[in-house]
């Protein structure tokens, strides 16, 4: 089948109407550039920020309709309001990637992130995300450490998503504990060795989060790869964050890589929710008493020193790991312990950040670059 051509698309955008009965989209100057690559059509619609919702409705509905035509094999329809100030160069990303205007029906995105691995970021992204819901929050989780998708496990959940429409252009979340999920972790085998450069990483990103169905959220959780490498720092500019939290052991050398993490969201301008205190302390279990082996306190000193909140700390414990490696996390499988009591204390201060917007800017603006 020819690649659908311009005016074909021009043609089928005239017989959308404009929202407030100013004639056609096209006429009504809703319609940017259109760039065709093959059988991608990408173009943008003008947003009036004061109409934003009917907008995004617009969006949905403009999207649908050019996916359907002959010759096209994907639509993006991105929504622009006024051109954001000028960011740092990151790495560079494509146009059709560069997907800023946030996640129909997601009202907040954060990341959690890590200066390095192993520090516990997935554990603490997991219980997080629980313990959101249990303060009655829609939540869902992204697992976008494509180098180790650790959500599958976690959630305990096998199999693949099944496709949510019948051309199978995009899927349905998985789910469990009430909580949507998607992961890289779903579609590719554990054992294929899989080379990721940051801007696959975007675009398998992109994926997940733009060709899932998710429901209305109120929080998304994503689950950052460790590190502050090209991908986090790409992950953090091209998606619309409303914040991140950062996950470091007690340990200076975490600490360090703790303040890299900080210093990578500050250089992309994404509030930071604060700092969580993994493997802070250790309760041995014979006598009960509480010991500080990895001299404790450091995250929150720095947190301190570096203005940014401390949320919370969480000690090390082999209860808490063994139930997570066997996807029964502990805000669901032992929600009176006083670690779940810990998680949720941390959720409240993050809803309450995100919802009373201290020191948070709103989601940045989508600029499209056809
Ligand atoms: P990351 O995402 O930073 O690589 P994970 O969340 O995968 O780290 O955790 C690494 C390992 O440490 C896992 O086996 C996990 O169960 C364990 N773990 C994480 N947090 C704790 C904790 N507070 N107490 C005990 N074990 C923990």
């Amino acid at each position: 089948m020819p690649d659908v051509t311009k005016e074909q698309v021009l043609a089928e955008l005239k017989r959308i109407a404009a929202p407030d009965g100013r004639g056609n989209i096209v006429g009504a100057g809703l319609v940017s550039e259109i760039a065709i690559q093959g059988g991608q059509v990408m173009f943008a619609l003008n947003a009036d920020p004061q109409h934003i919702k009917s907008m995004e409705q617009l969006q949905v509905f403009v999207q649908k309709a050019v996916s359907a035509m002959p010759g096209v094999t994907k639509a993006i329809v991105a929504l622009t309001a006024e051109r954001a100030p000028p960011r740092e160069p990151g790495p560079k990303v494509s146009s059709a990637q560069n997907l800023r205007n946030g996640i129909p029906g997601v009202k907040h995105l954060i990341a959690v992130a890590s200066g390095k691995g192993g520090v516990g970021k997935s554990t603490t992204a997991i219980n997080l995300a629980l313990a959101l819901k249990s303060i009655g929050l829609k939540v869902a989780v992204l697992d976008a450490d494509v180098y180790g998708p650790s959500m599958p496990k976690l959630f305990g959940i096998s199999g693949r998503p099944e496709a949510s429409d019948a051309e199978g252009k995009r899927m349905k979340p998985m789910q469990r504990f009430g909580v949507e999920v998607a992961s890289i972790g779903f579609l590719v085998d554990e054992d294929t060795a899989m080379i990721w450069r940051g801007p696959m990483v975007m675009s398998a990103l992109t994926q997940l989060l733009r060709e899932v169905s998710w429901s209305d959220t109120d929080v998304m959780v994503i689950d950052m790869p460790p590190g502050t490498g090209d991908s986090q720092l790409t992950i953090a500019q091209q998606t619309p964050l409303s914040g991140a939290v950062i996950v470091s052991t007690p340990q200076d050398l975490a600490l360090l890589d703790a303040r890299k993490g900080i210093n990578m969201f500050k250089k992309v301008n994404v509030p930071l929710l604060g700092i969580i205190e993994n493997m802070s302390y250790f309760i041995c279990d014979g006598c009960g008493k509480r010991h500080e082996i990895f001299s404790h306190g450091g995250a929150k000193a720095e947190a301190i020193k570096l203005g940014v909140p401390f949320l919370g700390e969480i000690p090390l414990d082999l209860e808490l790991r063994q139930r997570s490696d066997s996807g029964e996390p502990i805000v669901v499988s032992q929600p009176d312990s006083p670690h779940t009591a810990t998680y949720i204390a941390i959720a409240k201060q993050i809803w309450a950040a995100l919802e009373g917007g201290s020191g948070l800017k709103p989601a940045p603006k989508i600029i499209f670059e056809a």
